[in-house]
């Protein structure tokens, strides 16, 4: 799955592609839509450097819904012609610089299903709920997901509203315990039929791309809603997206083993089906300008891979259509500093963070804005970034705090 377009020695027209460090080199080649104030109609382009190239000559439509239905060689086809038009040699188009863009959704999302694939995670979101049974008995034989909901996924920055629901017995009002969670999104694509399961060996196949994702969490409202149907309410007030589509195929070389469990045969993943990645939360507080590391974790952590969700989510025929999205679930690591949401980090709010500038942070406060980072790199390969995930926490409505 390695070919010329991972080529490390590949150099772009675009000069500013071809920094060191930068998320945007010719090797990674993401997807979005985007406007501008002189175009105010949303089309697909492509990322290259500070720039987007306009992809209107090669697909139709105002988003990216036709490239999730393409096959996984179509993908790769539509690849090698990007890579190829943007080539040192090749002659230079017309680019929009990236600070004129506004960017949108990549697509509507159709169904969105979040998944608990972090052991990490689940073991201390466990421990914290179920002292005496931290790990259902199911954990270790099957990916574990709810349904989400599609209508408040939003694209980054949007700021986010802090929602109002119920607390406790004849409690209504702003929640108290608002958190992030620091998650990789994935796009599935060309989809699957009715009763048809994706076979694992199929699934890499199925998702087209990957996005950051951050599924702000309401604790208190989870708490109280959460049994014995799972979270709702307390989830899906809002759910921020990177724009930029980083594709499968860009992912090729940082594929890493797979530390398998001995899962049932239909969940038996091949031994390169993780990913080595590197994600990071940062906070900005209204008091201090500058962002401030709250997490670094890796994608590598998770007890189960994108293939293996696939598999078992449609293990018993659900269909998956393209514009899908699955979100992996926190991406928490074995340490401190990558336990990936505040609710872990700070232990339910009892330990909460001091940031550098003398503030503490038991859960998010308004006006602080969450921002998610992730890049990939590899001895012999280009660095590929995935671009931002931000977030800004707007005050709860006054209308809405009493019921
Ligand atoms: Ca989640």
């Amino acid at each position: 799955m390695i070919d010329e377009t991972h080529d490390p020695a590949l150099r772009s027209w675009v000069e500013l592609a071809n920094v060191p460090g930068c998320d945007f080199p010719i090797q990674n080649l993401p997807l979005g839509v985007y406007s501008t104030a002189v175009d105010p109609n949303p089309r697909p382009g492509v990322a290259i450097g500070d720039a987007i190239l306009d992809l209107r000559p090669w697909l139709s439509g105002p988003h990216l819904a036709d490239y999730f239905s393409l096959s996984a060689s179509d993908r790769r086809l539509f690849r090698l012609t990007l890579s190829r038009a943007l080539r040192q040699g090749a002659p230079t188009r017309p680019l929009i610089p990236l600070r004129d863009a506004i960017l949108h959704l990549p697509a509507p999302v159709g169904d969105y299903t979040d998944f608990y694939c972090s052991l990490h995670h689940a073991s201390n979101v466990g421990k914290m709920f179920r002292p005496n049974q931290p790990l259902s008995p199911n954990y270790s034989w099957m990916p574990l997901a709810y349904h989400g909901r599609s209508s408040s996924i939003v694209v980054s920055p949007t700021p986010v509203r802090r929602p109002c629901g119920q607390l406790g017995e004849n409690r209504f009002g702003p929640t108290a315990e608002l958190d992030y969670e620091l998650e990789l999104g994935a796009w599935l694509g060309p989809g699957s039929m009715m009763g048809r399961p994706v076979s694992i060996d199929q699934a890499e196949d199925h998702w087209a791309g990957i996005c950051l994702l951050n599924d702000w969490s309401a604790r208190d409202i989870q708490r109280w809603e959460y049994q014995p149907l799972g979270p709702f309410l307390s989830k899906n007030f809002a759910t921020s997206i990177s724009p930029w589509v980083i594709t499968r195929e860009a992912l090729e070389p940082f594929r890493v083993s797979y530390d398998a469990p001995q899962p049932l045969p239909y969940l038996k993943q091949r031994s390169d089906g993780a990913f080595d990645l590197t994600l990071e939360a940062w906070i900005r507080t209204p008091t201090c300008s500058t962002p401030e590391l709250i997490c670094r974790t890796n994608l590598r952590y998770l007890h189960w891979t994108l293939a293996q969700m696939i598999a078992h989510h449609t293990s018993n025929g659900c269909p998956i259509r393209p514009g899908d999205l699955i979100g992996t679930g926190t991406v928490s690591g074995p340490d401190p500093e990558s336990q990936a949401c505040l609710l872990e980090r700070t232990w339910r709010g009892t330990q909460p963070l001091r940031l550098a500038s003398g503030e503490e942070r038991g859960y998010l406060e308004d006006g602080d804005e969450v921002i998610l980072r992730g890049w990939a790199e590899r001895p012999g390969f280009v660095r590929i970034g995935l671009g931002e995930c931000r977030g800004v926490i707007l005050a709860a409505l006054e209308e809405n705090s009493q019921a």
